[in-house]
């Protein structure tokens, strides 16, 4: 039972919302708080206030934001008597990736189901060879082109038949959600989101240290349960910092009724009204380009920008894509030109490596090393 704090409005301190997020059980597999950096070079280079939150920097196997969400998903794992984690999603997935470390971490079996899309890379390298090295019960399942993992009818009979199967022998599997975001299978809390709430915390108490307000937070987004979080934390504690997804994957709509529902919940389970219903999810497509996973030379430009003016790695699938939005609407004029603007590092960047070929083509660098 949570507590039943009911915020009359929307604002409320950080002090309390604290409180309230300190009532779930979480684990310790990230390492926080990460780092809340400037970037000189860049802001310089482009006339604006950029700041980096580096959750590329969680620590847990390389990194990256679903770490928060396995702080909260593995302690619920451990609280319900579960001895395995199933989960799915992608074959270079970063949050497999991630949950395959922190189940080793707290001492279960990690089951993936991994979906191949055709025109992705299918080495063993990057996420899968990560996966791999945890000795993680793998499973590969080859899909039609053109289809999307999430709108696949059979990822529910492929988890239920690997869930079934550990059943049978007795154990007790946690099934989770692809990404940690929408509330199915074995989590019936919105916990990816939480995390974000809880992150979003982090982040203000840094910004309050150096003495800036951030107007804006821009962020990739796959699943939804970030962006999510970082919304109602926004909305309950500083309503006048805007936060931007941009959407690597769904058109707007369908990625904005996800995101919409998982902030729903949230408010729910904080025992916190509902904000302003004006107050709406912003969330851009027009970065979406071939589509998920399918990298161009917009991206590869974008992620050498920062490599060559910050020294910092962005990936090609989330982080990349979602530069290329910033540095968009910095030159659409999006933002006004004393904004203060947090660039939020997802992590992502063992997915360099897999796609490595096609990054230094597109930068007319293949074949530089002979
Ligand atoms: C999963 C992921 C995202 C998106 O987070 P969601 O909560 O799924 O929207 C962004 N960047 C990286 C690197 C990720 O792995």
């Amino acid at each position: 039972m949570n507590t039943a704090i009911f915020f009359e409005r929307n604002i409320i301190s950080a002090e309390s919302l604290r409180s309230v997020l300190d009532v779930f059980p979480r684990c310790t597999c990230s390492h926080l708080p990460t780092p809340l950096e400037k970037m000189e070079n860049l802001s310089k280079k482009l006339g604006v206030n950029l700041y980096i939150k580096r959750d590329d920097q969680t620590g847990l196997a390389l990194g990256g934001n679903k770490a928060r969400k396995l702080d909260f998903i593995m302690a619920d794992a451990l609280v319900q008597g579960c001895d395995s984690i199933i989960t799915w999603a992608g074959l270079q997935s970063n949050w497999c990736r991630q949950t395959v470390a922190a189940a080793r971490k707290v001492g279960i079996k990690p089951i993936l189901i991994l979906f191949n899309r055709p025109g992705l890379p299918a080495e063993t390298d990057g996420n899968l060879f990560i996966d791999l090295l945890f000795d993680s019960e793998v499973k590969i399942v080859e899909m039609e082109s053109g289809k999307n993992i999430m709108e696949l009818g059979e990822v529910s009979s492929f988890i239920e038949e690997a869930a079934e199967e550990e059943r049978r022998k007795g154990n007790k599997p946690y099934v989770a959600p692809i990404g940690g975001s929408m509330t199915e299978g074995s989590m019936t809390k919105p916990l990816g989101a939480i995390s974000f709430v809880n992150a979003f915390l982090e982040m203000r108490r840094q910004a309050g240290e150096r003495n800036i307000n951030p107007d804006y937070v821009v962020l990739a987004t796959g699943s939804g349960s970030t962006q999510a979080g970082l919304t109602v934390g926004a909305q309950l504690v500083t309503p006048q910092t805007k936060v931007v997804g941009i959407s690597v994957s769904d058109e707007k709509t369908t990625m904005g009724i996800c995101i919409e529902t998982i902030v729903g919940q949230t408010f729910q389970e904080l025992g916190a009204a509902r904000a302003k219903a004006s107050e709406k999810v912003t969330i851009l497509d027009d970065y979406i380009a071939e589509g998920y996973g399918i990298l161009n030379q917009e991206t590869a430009r974008a992620i050498r920008l920062v490599a060559e003016t910050e020294g910092i790695l962005l990936d090609p699938v989330y982080t990349g894509r979602a530069m290329v939005g910033l540095l968009d609407l910095i030159e659409k004029g999006y933002f006004e030109k004393d904004d203060n603007i947090v660039f939020w590092h997802t992590g992502g960047t063992p997915a360099l490596f897999p796609y490595r070929e096609k990054i230094l083509d597109y930068l007319g660098k293949s074949g530089a090393a002979g």
